[in-house]
């Protein structure tokens, strides 16, 4: 018994981003649905910087693979950053290895060099489109021993089946492949090939990735087959679809995380957001820590059908997020979010102004349009904005005359205290007008107008309290 658990492969999973790019949405579910299974099975997670494509591959973008990455709380155990036994980690600096495969199958004639010109095989190609077959590689340089050329992998016709442990059997008909290219010459394979004994050579137990890549898996089998390595198990995530149910990636918005990470999206709330693209826990529950994820997650709760990408629920997820988040650590991401002048203000000030704004948060980036009026020295508003209801131009100046004497006198300068002196004021001014007296609106109204300059912000007592009672009384003037 003993000795079988020792035998037990270890679960091992991979992340490999394409830094063609800044990091993809639909790629970070995919390395989180990763970091989530590997994480509940006591499994090692490897980075894997996928930069064969020399002319796209860029180095900033690595960075900003790992930058982006770090931030939403994923790690890994072996990286281009982390030593491990299965290094290098970026496929550029792995030529050698590939080549020691690539002639392993050359002189095992699995696969040859192929130099029929780009011409000929367009004019095959549609040749063979226009009798409605599929196009494919007709075999002409197999067996003609090219010492140079493309090489071409030989595939032969027969029934490809794995388990997917998302979608079950699958099986494929590899006839309809043709012979693959899997390098351009010796030094230079390509991903289909660099990913099969890249997935060996790093001891990869399971591949989970985007349904974009299934028709890619059977490709990967045979040679799997032909190199005389494992299989490792396959699961494939269903697409992430646009709202419309257009494929996301072909999206032109925002799709790297770093486009949500500047608007103000939170870490917590987009692992949370993102997790639920595909997986359903099968109870009500929506919100989730990192650490339930990891207990709760399971493969066998993702769906095969395309998961939409719905901001509104990402917008409604990182809401409630933002909510909840103690007043001093919020207000300290906000800060690059206010402007220069926010230094002017003290700490526990920026605080108060944080809390009272943070309900109509659904990013941090918000928080600029929401907080400018405490900001501001001068108000810019339209005058009938001051206006409730059918009052008259003589009434709200009667009411802001009102405020303005109520306020002047008031000792206690806290949001309770002077909503009970404006409470009773508003009663005053309703019975002497013969307004309906519980309607605060003839006297809050125009106040909180003066005071913010907008048609919808937090209530008079909170910014009042804010401003303090010297600018509260000046931005009556103002309006009067
Ligand atoms: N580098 C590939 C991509 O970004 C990964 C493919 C794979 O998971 O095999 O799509």
């Amino acid at each position: 018994m003993l000795k079988k658990k020792q035998e037990t492969k270890k679960i091992r999973l991979r992340f490999p981003p394409s830094p063609t790019g800044p990091l993809h949405i639909g790629n970070a579910r995919t390395i989180l649905f990763n970091y989530l299974f590997a994480k509940q099975n006591n499994g090692e997670t490897v980075l894997r910087i996928e930069d064969t494509d020399k002319e796209r591959s860029k180095l900033e973008w690595v960075q900003n693979i790992i930058d982006e990455l770090k931030w939403l709380g994923i790690d890994w155990s072996e990286g281009p950053d982390i030593d491990g036994k299965f290094g290098p980690y970026k496929q550029s600096q792995r030529t050698d290895i590939y080549k020691k495969y690539l002639e392993k199958l050359l002189s095992e004639k699995k696969a040859y060099y192929c130099n029929c010109t780009s011409e000929e095989l367009e004019a095959k190609r549609q040749d063979q489109q226009s009798r409605g077959l599929a196009p494919k590689y007709d075999g002409k340089c197999r067996d003609k021993n090219n010492i140079s050329g493309v090489i071409r992998f030989k595939i032969e016709s027969k029934k490809v089946k794995f388990n997917d442990l998302i979608r079950g059997n699958v099986e494929f008909d590899s006839g309809l492949l043709g012979d693959i290219v899997i390098a351009k010459n010796i030094e230079t394979p390509l991903y289909h090939f660099v990913v099969v004994v890249d997935d060996h050579e790093m001891q990869i137990s399971h591949v989970i990735r985007g349904e974009d890549h299934l028709s890619n898996t059977p490709k990967h089998i045979l040679l799997q087959e032909s190199l005389g390595f494992n299989q490792p198990e396959y699961a494939h995530l269903p697409l992430l679809l646009n709202a419309d149910k257009s494929k996301m990636s072909k999206r032109a918005g925002d799709v790297a995380v770093s486009d949500y990470h500047k608007a103000g999206y939170l870490s917590e709330a987009l692992i949370n957001f993102m997790a639920l693209l595909g997986w359903n826990p099968g109870t009500e529950k929506e919100i989730f820590s990192m650490k339930e994820l990891i207990n709760e997650f399971s493969l066998e709760k993702v769906q095969k059908a395309g998961a939409v990408f719905n901001t509104q629920k990402l917008d409604h997820i990182n809401g409630l997020y933002i909510r909840e988040m103690p007043a001093p650590i919020l207000t300290k991401l906000c800060l690059e979010y206010l402007p220069e002048d926010h230094k002017n203000f003290s700490q526990k000030t920026l605080e108060k102004i944080v809390e009272v704004s943070k309900t109509r948060m659904k990013k941090l980036s918000d928080i600029t349009e929401l907080t400018n009026l405490f900001f501001e020295d001068n108000l810019i508003y339209e005058k009938d904005l001051l206006k409730w209801k059918e009052m008259k131009d003589a009434d709200i100046k009667e009411a802001l005359l009102l405020c303005d004497k109520e306020l002047s006198s008031a000792k206690k300068w806290d949001a309770k205290n002077l909503e009970k002196i404006l409470f009773e004021a508003s009663e005053k001014f309703n019975r002497e007008k013969g307004y309906p007296v519980e309607n605060k609106g003839y006297t809050l109204w125009p106040l909180r107008v003066a005071l913010s300059g907008k048609k919808a912000s937090p209530g008079p007592f909170e910014i009042a309290e804010i401003l303090g009672k010297e600018k509260t009384l000046e931005r009556i003037k103002q309006a009067l």
